[in-house]
């Protein structure tokens, strides 16, 4: 089958791999139907090896490089391993990347983001889902209903991770909430903050499709943050108190200074950037506005709710998808193409078939 597998920083290939084999205990075979591109896929392109075991194999799983990438997919279960119950032959389903140990005390408390050991499909696994199958453990396997198609069944991982990041912040109805950063994830971000019932959901953007994008993602206000004052505009949207909740969805420098700043005192900000390096903090704002910051990592344990969403339509996934490729065009069409033209492209899409 083909796949497409990373080697070394810079150079992924697209070449024939061995199908996967029947499916040991506790583990389904997946054909993919669509497997999203993410950030991480392009960190791990142009600046990897960050989470590939390269060295050695990984302590948990065994995998080590070359690995397929991929891991924000839906598929169909096509071949079932003895045990398995949670799913069967044919079964429609989103996958959750994460995979734990299953035995430390945050896996055994519903928290297996936190394990010490984890590892991720398509990262640290024997398999990702830029490929026709993949083989993967049956906890990770989330139903789709006939309502949620492939497609959007594909973004049930990053809407997961940011309904999660809401959940945390505890965003109460009619509060404010402000997203720094209208990419992928601030997008979906906006819509996770408008389901807990947000009041204003105030997007800080300075590309111009981005702010275009987030409007129709339910953003009630845009900020550029470079051409504004950040803090005065948002002042003038909330009577000067600033945000209840700030989501960062950017992981740079100014944006996690930018979105303390903007939290209005006793402010929650929960962090979902990946910053590439330890970045300050105005801790004397944070000291005197008696603010909250926190960092909110994947989706696990929301699934279903978020699913659940999007089966009730609550989530529009229209403004997101921006591409659809195949997987011979993936390094063109796919990661070129988010690293060079950032600002059009928001989701691609990738389909093996
Ligand atoms: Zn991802
Ligand atoms: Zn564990």
């Amino acid at each position: 089958m083909k796949a497409a597998v990373w080697h070394a920083r810079r150079d992924v290939r697209v070449e024939d791999v061995p199908e996967p084999p029947s499916p040991p205990a506790g583990q389904v075979k997946v054909e993919v139907a669509w497997c999203g591109v993410c950030g991480t896929d392009l960190h791990e392109y142009l600046g990897g090896p960050l989470y590939i075991p390269t060295d050695a194999p990984h302590p948990l799983t065994g995998a080590q490089a070359p690995v397929i990438l991929g891991h924000e997919m839906a598929g169909k279960v096509v071949e079932v391993g003895p045990g398995v119950t949670r799913v069967k032959v044919g079964d429609r389903v989103a996958l959750c990347p994460i995979i734990g140990c299953l035995e430390c005390q945050w896996c055994k408390s519903g928290l297996m983001g936190l394990c010490p050991s984890i590892a991720f499909l398509g990262i640290s696994w024997h398999g990702g889902a830029f490929s026709q199958y993949v083989n993967v453990y049956d906890y990770m396997c989330y139903q789709l209903p006939p309502e949620v198609s492939y497609e959007v069944g594909a973004l049930v991982e990053p809407f997961a991770a940011t309904f999660r990041a809401v959940k945390q912040a505890a965003v109460k109805p009619g509060e404010t909430v402000a997203i720094v950063g209208a990419g992928p994830i601030g997008l979906m971000a906006l819509q996770s903050a408008r389901i807990a019932g947000a009041g204003q959901v105030i997007a800080f953007e300075p590309a111009t499709r981005r702010q275009e994008l987030a409007r129709q993602c339910g953003a009630t206000a845009v900020i550029d943050p470079v051409n504004q004052d950040p803090v005065a505009a948002i002042g003038e949207l909330t009577d000067g108190a600033g945000a209840d909740v700030v989501v960062e969805c950017a992981g740079i420098e100014a944006t996690g200074i930018l979105a303390g700043r903007v939290a209005r005192r006793k402010g929650r900000v929960v962090v979902m950037g990946v910053f590439e390096q330890p970045a300050p903090l105005d801790y004397t704002d944070l000291v005197y506005g008696e603010k909250t910051v926190m960092g909110s990592m994947g989706g696990y344990g929301v699934f279903d709710e978020a699913i659940q969403m999007m089966a009730e339509g609550k989530f529009n996934g229209e403004p997101l998808i921006t591409g659809r490729i195949g997987l011979d065009d993936i390094l063109t069409g796919g990661f070129d193409a988010l690293i060079k033209h950032k600002e059009e492209n928001v989701k691609i899409l990738v389909s093996p078939n």
